[in-house]
């Protein structure tokens, strides 16, 4: 299913300096699944001279030929989901239940940028005397670094505009969550030219830092913590090379009484705070529900987060899996505790054990009840712990709802388009979903408001961040003498 031992890919080839080496362990059982070469800035250096060199080929490469690799990569993953999600179920503990989806996601994303690219051009125009054109150029060198909690969707983000818009790459996956990138990486290889797409395995303080710190990457795209992502924005501050962020989120989920189908709704806003075993940056973790329907709702969503079924990530009958590792599950812990002081646990709260999977971090579906500037209701714990906070007055709640740093998603239930669109107006967020969380689809623009991020992913916009402006003014002849 899966080799015993990874190397970097720089410029096509799985070579590395260093001998030193990191583990892939599985999250559940701690069993050791691979090693993998872990990259410093040799290695880094080394992928990003190789990007370099291949970055004037790769972007006078025809759009429509690199369009063309893209789609090959989209076939590569249909045909190799199966595998692939056997893989990340054991390396992050996310459950065979729901990657599936990450992988029909990351799929979309090569195919949707091998079609925008065909279309994506500048502006032209004719002025007295000539042209004025406006071509969009590539950057260069991209140096991306992506986290832990879907790696397939995170590499998809990332590769298939930066590739698609003819920057070469060196990208660094996230060290709890190599695996499954470095088989893609193996076909990569394959097809596309040596140097154009470069993969360094490693640590943020030393494979992140050499590549966020290096001169000749042109620009920056980071996904992870808003802590990690205002490091990136000095680093590339202060070379002024540009920056893009997708960062963290604690997003709204407002209830209204008006909703038709409650038992609907208590399964989906219990999804949103549920999904990816509560780690996602675009979970629904501060639910707003209206005092007229609290006390029944509340009862639904109770008896709909005891019936989770927690299992072993492998088991399709699995719903919540366990989290990345003992680091993460300690740190949701540490937030559980503080949440008994200072709010009102409803259900959850404990570790729990699963069979023959005792290394992992399985914690039991929580729900507090709370006010919104408790530190659970504040900040991004990464688990499956939601904050609830009872609402009756539209505009102190959209004051709540937006009163918080980050700004990523947000979602609204209601049968009323009135509602819909005065709450959308006014959410402070990057997202806004009405009726249906997490709803993402291949071009619509996804990105952060506020602490949750600079700029946008998944659409034609990204197009734009992938690449500069140049104005190309053609004047008919030379004017005659007017100067000296
Ligand atoms: P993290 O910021 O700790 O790590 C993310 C990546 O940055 C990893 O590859 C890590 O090795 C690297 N890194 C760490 N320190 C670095 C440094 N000093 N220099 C360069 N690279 C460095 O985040 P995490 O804990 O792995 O992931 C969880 C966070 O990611 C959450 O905050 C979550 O909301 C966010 N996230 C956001 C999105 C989004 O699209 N907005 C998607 C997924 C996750």
């Amino acid at each position: 299913m899966f080799d015993s031992h990874y190397l970097p890919l720089i410029n096509g080839r799985f070579t590395a300096f260093s001998e030193e080496t990191f583990p892939a362990s599985n999250a559940a059982t701690g069993e050791e699944l691979a090693t993998i070469t872990r990259s410093g800035k040799a290695e880094v250096d080394a992928a990003v001279a190789a990007a370099k060199a291949a970055f004037a080929g790769w972007a006078a490469t025809p759009a429509a030929e690199r369009a063309k690799l893209l789609l090959k990569v989209a076939d590569w993953l249909e045909e190799n989901t199966e595998r692939l999600v056997q893989i990340d179920a054991r390396d992050i503990g996310r459950t065979v239940f729901e990657l599936p989806q990450d992988y029909r996601q990351a799929i979309g994303q090569y195919r949707f940028f091998a079609a925008a690219i065909l279309t994506h051009d500048g502006w032209n125009n004719v002025v007295p005397g000539g042209w004025a054109i406006a071509k969009r150029e590539p950057y260069g060198v991209v140096g991306q670094i992506i986290p832990w909690n879907v790696p397939s969707i995170m590499v998809s983000f990332k590769l298939a505009p930066a590739l698609a818009a003819g920057n070469t790459v060196v990208l660094k996956p996230d060290e709890n969550a190599s695996l499954s990138t470095l088989e893609l990486a193996k076909y990569l290889a394959e097809i596309f030219p040596p140097g154009v797409v470069n993969v360094v395995p490693g640590f943020g303080e030393e494979a992140g830092e050499a590549l966020t710190a290096h001169p000749d990457v042109a620009k920056l795209a980071f996904t992870g913590s808003t802590e990690v992502g205002k490091i990136i924005a000095h680093a590339g501050a202060s070379r002024l090379a540009p920056v893009s962020l997708e960062l963290g989120g604690k997003s709204p989920n407002i209830v209204f009484p008006d909703i038709e189908d409650m038992d609907a709704v208590v399964d989906n806003t219990t999804f949103a705070a549920t999904f990816c075993n509560g780690q996602s940056c675009l979970a629904g973790t501060r639910l707003f529900v209206h005092d007229d329907i609290y006390t029944e709702f509340m009862a639904k969503l109770t008896d709909a987060f005891r019936s989770i079924r927690i299992g072993s990530p492998l088991d399709p009958a699995t719903r919540l899996g366990c989290l990345v590792s003992s680091k993460q599950g300690e740190r949701v812990m540490k937030y559980i505790e503080s949440g008994r002081s200072e709010a009102r646990l409803v259900t959850g709260g404990e570790r729990v054990e699963v069979a023959d999977s005792q290394a992992g971090w399985f914690i039991a579906p929580t729900i507090f009840e709370t006010g919104n500037k408790t530190t659970i209701a504040q900040e991004e714990i990464f688990g499956p712990v939601l904050s609830v906070i009872r609402w009756n007055d539209f505009d102190t709640m959209i004051h709540e709802a937006n009163d918080i740093p980050y700004g990523l998603a947000s979602g609204v239930y209601t049968s009323s388009l009135r509602n819909a669109m005065r709450t959308a107006d006014r959410l402070q967020a990057g997202q806004v979903w009405v009726n249906q969380y997490v709803n993402l689809v291949d071009g619509s623009p996804f990105g952060g408001y506020k602490a949750s991020g600079l700029g946008r992913e998944v659409s034609k916009e990204t197009l734009h961040m992938y690449t500069q402006l140049k104005s190309v003014m053609l004047a008919e002849q030379v004017p005659p003498p007017f100067y000296v």
